[in-house]
């Protein structure tokens, strides 16, 4: 067999694996500004299905169209997803085939799509994911922070006691660390990021994929001031450094003797607290409470 007849046939085989099958559920990422950023895959399968589950029922028709894909469109979103959910459930039992796709990116990531693959499992149905973008891993790649360990936090929550409590159980992660960020919260959750982890990297992921995207490296302090100056606009993704940089090595002694260093070489206890806690990358407050356990 010549080799174009072997790639013919490997094609033929892949194309019959691609084969949208009935009774199951497909996770299918869609681009996250830029209409391209979408696999040939993603856009058989939505040609192929029989209907779309959409969590914007506004937004995804612009892409359907710009792939000429024409079908049913079935809402599914936080606010009708327990309802939906058993709606498109009965669609799929009765034997017919569904793509979920999300406002934009991987569904099931910060979004309702987890609630029905949970579903789905537990009613036995087939559930399979086509990789694709994904804003979180995108921001990630692009941070120019380290990749090599790293964490994902989602949306933080907005209760703000919560947020605070949560933040500290971060502080002393040593993974980079990324979260997603509504620009009218961006302010705070920064001053609180601030307070929790002392004057961290970060890098800001704005508008990936799309005209604007920006990947700028900050610190908390300096961007606290530079978004107080310009109001923060359109989506973000904060990449965090992680804590160990500065926390590891370096500092085989514990947080007791090293601000007793810096006491033992004429600091005030609170000056050696705080330079203690700018060494480590620490908040003043945890090398505070660490001396007074
Ligand atoms: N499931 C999607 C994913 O992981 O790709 C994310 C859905 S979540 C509801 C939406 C959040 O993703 C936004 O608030 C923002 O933090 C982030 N995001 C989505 N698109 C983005 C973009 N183009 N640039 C920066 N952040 C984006």
């Amino acid at each position: 067999m010549s080799s174009l007849k072997t790639n013919e046939w490997e094609n033929k085989d892949q194309s019959e694996r691609n084969k949208v099958e009935p009774s199951t559920l497909y996770l299918v990422a869609t681009p996250i500004g830029n209409l391209e950023d979408i696999t040939y895959r993603a856009v058989k399968v939505l040609s192929e299905v029989d209907f779309i589950a959409a969590e914007d029922t506004r937004n995804t028709p612009k892409l359907l169209q710009r792939y000429g894909i024409k079908k049913p469109l079935v809402s599914y979103f936080e606010h009708n997803k327990r309802e939906r959910g058993e709606y498109i459930v009965s669609r799929i039992e009765a034997g017919e085939s569904c793509a979920l796709v999300t406002d934009a990116g991987t569904p099931a990531i910060s979004d309702p799509g987890e609630d029905l693959v949970v579903l789905c499992r537990e009613r036995g149905i087939k559930v399979t994911s086509l990789p694709g973008a994904c804003a979180a891993i995108t921001a990630l790649t692009l941070s120019g922070l380290s990749t090599k360990r790293f964490c994902f936090e989602g949306f933080l929550t907005y209760a703000k006691g919560q947020k605070k409590a949560r933040l500290k159980e971060l502080s002393g992660e040593k993974r980079t660390l990324i979260i997603y960020e509504a620009p009218h919260h961006l302010l705070d959750t920064l001053k609180d990021l601030y307070e929790a982890f002392g004057d961290r990297r970060v890098a800001f992921c704005r508008e990936l994929t799309k005209i604007n995207e920006e990947a700028n490296q900050m610190t908390l302090s300096e961007a606290i001031e530079f978004y107080t100056e310009n109001k923060p606009r359109g989506e973000f993704v904060l990449v965090i450094e992680g804590a160990e940089d500065k926390a590891e090595p370096e500092f085989e002694m514990s947080v007791q003797e090293h601000v007793e260093k810096y006491i033992a070489e004429g600091y005030t206890k609170m000056d050696a607290i705080k330079a203690a806690a700018k060494d480590r990358g620490l908040p003043k407050s945890t090398v505070y409470a660490e001396i007074n356990k």
